[in-house]
């Protein structure tokens, strides 16, 4: 039988378990005088006892995923223009002969995401005119990063060319200017996400830097050998490689959630991964690998009741569903501004007050500093204090030009909109021979990677792309992940609002070609 454990263990490639036991000696402080032998075996025992027993479907989960799974029943998809009744109602389902999709198209300025038609809304982002081999683009790896409407890349332009300057540092008109702009930014980036205050925004590059400088500010510190962080299988090795390198430096291990075969955590094995030596947990809020929506709040709730702190990673669900930290009770949240139709290099760090407060500074230098002297520093409050240095300033401001964006049209009737065109997709692509989609959560959002029987990744993203489509193939920043369901990669198609079924409909389209 192979425990959770040793399966995380294996399919992580962390120390082996001789490694861990040796670890784990350090975690029992009564046996610290014994001699480094009996210690080891002693501590062996004891960690293989206090291991959670295997629920009864581990050994499955260990052997891989198995065939694929039944696909889901999905109810039709209604369009707009279906619930009004017009002639083009009921002309979706697969049909028999898939080259009479040719035939399966119909007009999305009929289709409604708020209140703007999808027509209007596309009209918005300049890069749709672009033609890819020929063909028109088909952008579906918005997961890496999303497309920039118009309003974003103005926004960009009005601010090099009537705001430019350093903020908060002088006394003329255009610090004036940049400034307002810069911290009505952080203002809109606090309402978006539901934050008490802006002061509890911290401007970073990215999701990345977000999750490096909590683990580096606020974590790293409090970090004794044996102290456990947990995470989950669903992780990005943004939300990976930062806390290893803490532990790493602090003799803390790593505790990892499993998932089941859908892709979704196991709730109740995540509660008994937190014991007294657990320090802190970080979270995806939406996979980037599978899409699977986690039951983040619950998880909070979880940690919480534990007094451990969580981390939430955002990159992924910012941009498809309506997020509320505060209703998460997330201690941190981090998100990027690339992933919803803002500029790259710009992100967001969102902190509870306290937790602010009690973090160190992540990097010093200017801005950061109330007083220096050669012999000390005194420093601003949050968030400043985590901003040295001159700040990315121009992106911030497009970063807030694109949630005044999605503001307008709206999360919910965003998310309702992707929602049914993933339904679609799901459907759609269920009937393509030798295709087997990787994540069935029933909460899932934006992503439908996959694998084709007897095609490889590269093979079939390079025939896509011959197609006008854009999609990832690999293993996505997430290779924990996948070798949990036994692949080294998948290819990942993933949704926006802007997206439509007429593409959903090339894409499977060229699916069947290539099948
Ligand atoms: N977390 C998740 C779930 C992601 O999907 C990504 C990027 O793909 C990141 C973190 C890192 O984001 P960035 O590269 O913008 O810092």
């Amino acid at each position: 039988m192979t425990t959770p454990e040793e399966f995380n263990l294996r399919a992580w490639g962390l120390p082996d378990p001789a490694e861990l036991a040796a670890l784990a000696a350090g975690w029992f402080p009564e046996f610290a005088g014994a001699e480094p032998a009996a210690r080891t075996a002693e501590a062996t025992a004891r960690t293989a006892a206090a291991r959670p027993r295997a629920p009864a479907d581990w050994e499955a989960l260990a052997a891989g995923p198995g065939p694929s799974p039944e696909p889901p029943a999905y109810a039709p998809l209604v369009l707009p223009q279906d619930r009004a009744g017009s002639a083009a109602a009921g002309a979706y389902g697969p049909p028999p002969d898939p080259a009479a999709r040719t035939g399966n198209t119909y007009k999305y300025s009929q289709i409604y995401v708020g209140s703007r038609s999808l027509e209007a809304i596309r009209a918005d982002f300049p890069i749709f005119r672009e033609q890819v081999n020929g063909r028109d683009l088909v952008w579906l790896d918005n997961a890496a990063t999303t497309q920039r409407p118009r309003q974003v890349i103005d926004r960009l332009s009005r601010y090099y060319e009537r705001e430019n300057s350093n903020v908060h540092r002088g006394a003329h008109e255009l610090a004036a200017r940049s400034t307002d702009a810069y911290e009505d930014a952080r203002g809109k980036a606090a309402r978006f996400i539901g934050a008490p205050s802006a002061d509890n925004i911290v401007f970073v590059r990215g999701a990345t830097e977000g999750i490096n400088l909590a683990a580096q500010a606020y974590v790293r510190p409090y970090l004794k050998p044996g102290d456990e962080i947990v995470l989950t299988m669903l992780e990005h090795h943004a939300n990976i490689v930062p806390w290893q390198l803490v532990a790493g430096e602090t003799g803390a291990v790593l505790r990892v959630a499993p998932i089941d075969r859908t892709g979704q955590i196991v709730l109740s094995e995540y509660g008994r991964l937190f014991n007294s030596r657990t320090r802190f947990a970080a979270i995806t809020q939406v996979s980037n690998a599978l899409g699977t929506v986690t039951p983040a709040a619950e998880m909070v709730q979880i940690a919480h009741s534990r007094g451990v702190r969580v981390l939430i990673d955002g990159a992924q669900s910012v941009s498809h569903l309506p997020v509320n930290v505060s209703a998460l009770d997330a201690d941190f949240f981090v998100f990027s501004g690339h992933k919803i139709f803002g500029p790259t290099g710009i992100g967001v760090l969102y902190g509870k007050s306290d937790v602010l407060e009690a973090a160190r500074p992540y990097q010093g230098g200017g801005n950061m500093i109330a007083d220096v002297t050669f012999e000390r520093t005194v420093y601003r409050k949050a968030p400043a204090k985590f901003e040295a240095g001159t700040g990315n300033i121009a992106d911030a401001v497009g970063l807030g030009a694109a949630l005044d964006y999605v503001s307008a049209i709206g999360m919910e009737n965003i998310a309702a909109w992707e929602r049914e065109l993933l339904r679609y997709a799901m459907k759609e692509m269920a009937g393509v021979p030798g295709l087997r989609l990787i994540g069935t959560a029933a909460e899932k959002a934006s992503v439908f990677s996959f694998v084709l029987e007897g095609r490889g990744l590269e093979e079939t993203g390079s025939y896509l792309n011959s197609r006008g489509i854009a999609v990832r193939a690999g293993h996505h920043c997430a290779q924990p992940v996948h070798r949990y369901f036994g692949l080294e990669g998948t290819v990942r198609p993933s949704l926006a609002f802007y997206n439509t079924p007429e593409e959903i409909d090339r894409l499977v389209r060229a699916l069947y070609e290539l099948a």
